[in-house]
């Protein structure tokens, strides 16, 4: 029920193009995945993304977990059926939002370039090791067996080990699941990311254990058949740590692999990462760059040999006014633009761009007109699946290099 293969190659670079098979229909790649954090795409129905060419949603473990919300989705028989999804489905394993309560807090940064920590520091004297205990409001303790949560919501606390979060993907029923990770940061000294890598090698071998052998009768239901696992490749902006990572992650029997975790302190660190991890990986395997959606990255990471991407970007970006234009992105908040009648992209064939000006829209936003948001995530979405269409047509046509010049320029 699932295949991978690639149909073409580029001739002067890793890039290439692929044909995804599962259950629930075919991903052709490379391939952005939008995501639905709760099981939305907050702002456009997943239909709708669909119609223009969505092949392939993310949902995130983590806020089906902590809600318990999880349990309910399994009586109707998962997350297809809950939230009505006729497409392929991804869900995370946790590890990011383990990284977000913990570190990510407690280091004040997040994952992608624009918050590269270039000039931040830990807090003195406090070595890694230890900064995983405790964090303002939020607790996180990581351990061998798993982490341990307060709940941000209710305070409660939580346990989620490599065991757990399987049986959960496995109950959510998603095509796409990811194998437990810690996602270290990128202000994790070489040491703490050392033994991070330990644990997340560890539990890469538990959750196959789990996947393949799982007894627990809903869950075993739901899965055999049904899903592939893709293992996360780890180890921080440390070079030995990725190659030691991506040897030990690929001798396992995962369907694909994922490069997951922070990606160094500058665009240029996450592009050598990628250049000296992907070769180790069986080329003939799917790849998924983990939380990364900025159009140049896009570029950047398909050149290298990555085939799928999930971003919040497109949509996050549209509940802040920014919207995806050929000669980059504009803010609609911008007062130039309330008396402007050009479409939100002159290039853009979305439904919005034909029907709506830049004035409208604008006037809608500052208005906190909840269809301003609607309108923007539409033209995102749109917008990012449409550059992933004509990349796999400059990859068809032998002109990658070529589009992606071409395109970069306008981002100047
Ligand atoms: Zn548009």
């Amino acid at each position: 029920m699932f295949q991978f293969r690639i149909t073409k190659k580029d001739k002067k670079s890793r890039a290439r193009m692929g044909v995804l098979r599962t259950p629930h229909g075919a991903v052709h790649t490379p391939a952005f995945v939008p995501v639905g954090t709760k099981a939305a795409l907050r702002g456009i129905s997943f239909d709708r993304a669909k119609q223009y060419g969505g092949e392939m949603f993310m949902v995130n473990t983590y806020h089906l977990f902590h809600n318990e919300r999880y349990k309910i989705i399994g009586k109707f028989g998962g997350l297809h059926a809950y939230a009505k999804i006729d497409a392929p489905l991804m869900t995370d394993s946790g590890g990011f939002q383990v990284f977000s309560l913990g570190f990510g807090s407690e280091h004040g940064v997040g994952k992608i370039a624009d918050i590269f920590p270039v000039s931040a520091k830990a807090p003195a004297g406090r070595p890694s090791e230890k900064i995983t205990e405790y964090r303002g409001n939020n607790f996180v303790k990581i351990d061998d067996t798993g982490a341990t949560f307060k709940n941000p919501v209710n305070g409660q606390m939580l346990w989620l080990t490599p065991k757990k979060s399987i049986e959960i993907q496995q109950i959510l029923g998603a095509d796409i699941i990811f194998s437990f990770d810690e996602c270290t940061s990128p202000l994790s000294s070489y040491e703490y990311t050392k033994k991070a890598l330990k644990r997340t090698h560890t539990w890469a071998e538990v959750s196959l254990k789990t996947f393949y052998g799982n007894k627990h009768p809903a869950a075993a239901a739901l899965w055999r058949g049904k899903q592939a696992m893709l293992g996360i490749v780890q180890g921080g902006e440390y070079e030995d740590l990725r190659k030691e990572s991506a040897q030990a992650i690929s001798s396992l029997s995962f369907f694909g692999y994922a490069i997951g975790g922070s990606l160094g302190k500058s665009k240029n660190d996450m592009y050598r990462i990628l250049d000296l991890t992907i070769p180790l990986l069986d080329e003939k395997k799917i790849k998924h760059l983990l939380g990364i959606g900025e159009v140049d990255d896009i570029f950047e990471s398909v050149e290298r040999g990555i085939d799928l991407f999930d971003c919040v970007a497109p949509t996050r970006w549209a509940r802040h006014g920014s919207v995806l234009t050929s000669k980059g992105r504009i803010n609609i908040r911008n007062k130039q633009f309330l008396i402007d009648k050009k479409p939100l992209d002159i290039h853009c064939a979305c439904t919005v761009c034909k029907t709506y000006s830049r004035a409208y829209i604008s006037h809608l936003y500052r208005e906190k007109e909840v269809y301003a948001i609607m309108l923007m995530t539409e033209h995102n979405v749109a917008w990012m699946l449409d550059l992933m269409r004509r990349i796999r047509l400059s990859l068809k046509a032998g002109e990658f290099q070529k589009f992606k010049k071409q395109t970069l320029q306008g981002f100047q």
